[in-house]
């Protein structure tokens, strides 16, 4: 199979960056497909994080010596960057977290406590990960407010005929995905957050997965919190964002003390750090940071339509090739979708298929992939999903589908 036939996609080009997926798993050449839980980093990235160590490494902001400074502007750069690739907000607006999960629980934790009251609504989906759940029933549990799920239609999208019904002047907060990470369903953000912001909500959008899939401009989706998290960008874990409307943050108070967020300190009293500071208590992920910031130049310079064509090609492929499989049923058919497809095979559990594509050299991730209320929803234990990057190929798309052909025959 000829992996350059996507016109404009140098898929092999972009693989030879990739230095990880050369290798073999159980005797096969390793076909990666669990980008949804991480992604793979490219040797820009890599060779980032090691230049930081080799040549740089210092605390940040409070030395007085060389390596100090490059540090410190080496993680301002990179915030800078992530500034301007979120559609160009201002590099205060851009606070270093340890990832998405973090990023929602500063806002519950911070913003949540400051601002809910007893009867105050939350505005959830039914398709929402762990990590845009459980933040905002801690905060609902402390603070006497209540959580409400907009529902999903059969195929897997957001039934929006019910929004209208569940948005009201109570609602303080809608919470939501950008891009379901089981489904792979891609929700109207923009159009929500409008009828959100007429309903007086702030809007909170979930980019985990949506962000190395698509060009983000926050302010352009409405969103006044956007959370994402480094490793699903090709960049490292243990690093994350949060992006916040100036305004907001400025009003919010700190949610961990420490080093680093504060103006003074005295036993009489203390006052805080300007944003983004006054949120980044204790030494951050440094290494991170620049590793992040050399991620998103990494995707700056990839040409995204490209690579999004190339994964909606794979995609296409990856759907017609289940379905022509006996047994396998897609969860997830929503018409807009973009680079993951979740089955479950009739009599067979997820996990064991997991297994078995394994030994084959072919990594899916199988089981609940932290949306349980979801996978209740469809009456299911698990799904076994495959996940897409740029990176990935139509070859691969084919040894996918041949080594779960071959494990349900081994199955059954
Ligand atoms: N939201 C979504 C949609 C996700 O896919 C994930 C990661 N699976 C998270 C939140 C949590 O991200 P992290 O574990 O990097 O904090």
């Amino acid at each position: 199979m000829n992996s350059r036939v996507i016109a404009g996609f140098d898929v092999d080009a972009v693989r030879r960056e990739f230095p990880i997926l050369d290798q073999q798993v159980n005797g096969q050449p390793l076909v990666y497909l669990d980008n949804a839980a991480t992604m793979q980093k490219p040797a820009a990235v890599i060779d980032a994080i090691a230049h930081y160590y080799r040549h740089d490494n210092a605390n940040v902001h409070r030395g007085a010596h060389a390596l100090a400074s490059r540090a410190t502007e080496a993680m301002e750069q990179a915030r800078e960057r992530v500034a301007e690739f979120l559609g160009g907000v201002a590099r205060e607006e851009i606070l270093w977290t340890r990832g998405t999960t973090e990023s929602i629980n500063l806002v519950a934790n911070s913003w949540g406590r400051a601002n809910l009251q007893p009867g105050d609504e939350i505005l959830l989906t039914t398709m929402e990960h762990h990590a845009n759940i459980v933040p905002w029933q801690m905060v609902a549990a402390a603070t006497g407010a209540r959580i409400r799920v907009l529902p999903i239609t059969d195929d897997g999208a957001l039934d929006l005929e019910a929004l209208p019904g569940l948005l009201g002047e109570r609602t303080r907060l809608v919470a939501i995905t950008q891009m379901s990470n089981v489904l792979g369903t891609v929700n109207p953000v923009a159009e929500i957050a409008r009828m959100a912001h007429a309903a007086r909500a702030l809007v909170l959008i979930d980019g985990a997965q949506a962000i190395n899939h698509f060009e983000v401009d926050v302010r352009a989706l409405g969103a006044d919190f956007y959370a994402l998290s480094g490793h699903k960008l090709f960049g490292p874990t243990g690093i994350g964002v949060l992006y916040g409307r100036r305004e907001l943050l400025d009003a919010m108070p700190p949610w961990q003390g420490g080093g680093q967020m504060i103006e003074r300190v005295s036993f009489d009293g203390t006052t805080y750090a300007q944003v983004p500071w006054k949120f980044e208590a204790g030494t951050p992920h440094i290494a991170g940071a620049i590793g992040l910031g050399a991620a998103v130049a990494w995707l700056q310079n990839l040409d995204r339509d490209a690579a999004e064509r190339h994964e909606r090609e794979l995609l296409a492929r990856l759907d017609t090739g289940l379905d022509a499989i006996a047994g396998v049923r897609r969860i997830g058919t929503a018409a807009a979708r973009a680079a993951i497809a979740s089955f479950v095979v009739d009599g067979v559990h997820p996990t064991d298929v997991g297994v078995l594509l394994d030994q084959q050299g072919v990594a899916v991730r199988a089981g609940h992939h932290c949306t349980m209320p979801l996978m209740a929803r469809f009456g299911i234990p698990g799904t076994v999903r495959a996940s897409l990057a740029p990176y990935n190929t139509l070859a691969e798309v084919d040894r996918l589908l041949v080594a779960l052909d071959k494990a349900l025959g081994f199955l059954r």
